[in-house]
């Protein structure tokens, strides 16, 4: 029931449009596996997956379910379900008629079509409402009905189109948890369309992001975070610490100091990325010599404070010597993000790190700190 999904350089333009909708991508998605196409609105993410679907046809590009070109395949035979952000259920149809929809279109008897829907509505957790009518559902409901009707017209690939954007934040946690099931259970290949990383990243293995009609970056979910392709990648994917710089023999050097990138890629001008995750920060007090063997007395470039302190100075650490790269600041801002807590930290007169870390025992405005950032969480894009 299950293939993979191949886009070969698959553009397309809109009549009388100024610019094109998707521009020459190729991306692969294996059978199976869940990929989240991220990218702001307007960006092609609904346009390549009606190509997929067969709702639109592409000006030049291939399409690929399972190995084969289905150009010229009607939407119908394609093997693909779509879920949208309406559930677009049929209201004059039973929960369970709408399910049984496609096996009755294929040609089943009634009574064989309606027992293996009820089986669907049973996978996501809908026993019992087959008598039901479509109006008589919550929103989570109609989704997990659209989902179910997807389903049971057993498609070799699964399209979601920002299936949960409508949905209230623990309906859509409830949701991706059923996602989960469902790929254990059926295991369909999706493309899943999405603006919020947050669900991408929760639900999908791999991130293609789209930006202006254009794959700008295809990854696992890690990579998306930790090594985007680009700044305005970074900037879309959240990263918020986007320092300008120039990389040679692999190391950045910038306004933060010298630091070394474990696979720096770029030479010449560019940018260091850090996740706001990624910097870790601690009060100097519960640090001990040992586990900050740079920021001691007696360290070359390190300076003690009068107060026995360590030292507000930044801190170029050579790899071997230590982990990761380590610095003091003060803290600018402090904002409460649900139980995190965002905090804007100055290190230099030019620098200011941002860094998220749990709300209980945060610092406080105007604290010292020391920040460190574990090894290989700097990465850098060409400028
Ligand atoms: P997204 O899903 O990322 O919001 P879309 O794929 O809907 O983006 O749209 C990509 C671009 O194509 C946009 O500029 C949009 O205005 C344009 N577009 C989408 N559908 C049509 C259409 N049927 N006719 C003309 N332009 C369209």
């Amino acid at each position: 029931m299950t293939a993979s999904l191949t886009l070969d350089a698959v553009s397309k333009r809109f009549r009388g449009a100024r610019t094109t909708a998707v521009s020459n991508v190729t991306l692969h998605v294996a059978a199976g596996s869940c990929t989240a196409v991220l990218g702001p609105s307007g960006s092609g993410k609904s346009t390549l997956l009606r190509m997929v679907a067969g709702l639109e046809a592409p000006d030049s590009g291939r399409v690929l379910i399972g190995g084969h070109d289905v150009a010229g395949v009607t939407a119908e035979r394609r093997g693909v379900g779509m879920v949208f952000q309406k559930s677009m259920l049929f209201p004059h149809l039973s929960v369970l008629d709408n399910v049984a929809f496609s096996a009755r279109v294929r040609g089943e008897a009634r009574r064989q079509a309606r027992a293996r829907a009820a089986e669907f509505l049973e996978m996501v957790q809908l026993r019992g409402f087959g008598a039901r009518r479509v109006d008589e559902l919550s929103g989570g409901q109609e989704q997990r009905v659209a989902i179910a009707r997807a389903l049971a017209a057993e498609p070799a690939v699964l399209l979601l189109d920002e299936p949960f954007s409508a949905l209230d934040p623990a309906l859509r946690a409830d949701m991706h948890t059923l996602l989960d099931e469902l790929r254990l259970t059926v295991g369909p290949t999706i493309l899943l369309v999405t603006h919020d990383r947050d669900e991408a990243s929760r639900v999908a293995d791999r991130i293609a992001v789209l930006d202006g009609g254009e794959l700008q970056h295809e990854s696992d979910v890690a990579g998306a975070y930790r090594a985007p392709s680009s700044v305005r990648v970074a900037e879309l994917m959240g990263a918020r610490n986007l320092i300008p710089g120039v990389v040679t023999e692999g190391v950045h050097r910038s306004d933060l100091g010298e630091i070394a990138i474990a696979d720096a890629a770029v030479c010449g001008p560019a940018v260091l990325v850090v996740r706001q995750e990624d910097v870790q920060v601690r009060r100097p007090a519960e640090a001990s010599p040992s586990r900050h063997p740079l920021a001691g007395p007696g360290v070359p470039g390190s300076r003690a404070d009068d107060d026995g302190r360590a030292p507000l100075a930044i801190e170029t650490v050579a790899p071997a010597r230590a982990p990761g790269p380590r610095w003091t600041g003060t803290v600018e801002s402090a904002r409460a993000s649900g139980a995190r807590m965002d905090l804007t930290i100055r290190v230099t007169p030019t620098v200011l790190l941002h860094a998220e870390v749990t709300a209980a025992g945060a610092p406080r405005l105007g604290e010292r700190v020391e920040l460190a950032l574990p090894a290989g969480a700097a990465h850098v894009v060409a400028a």
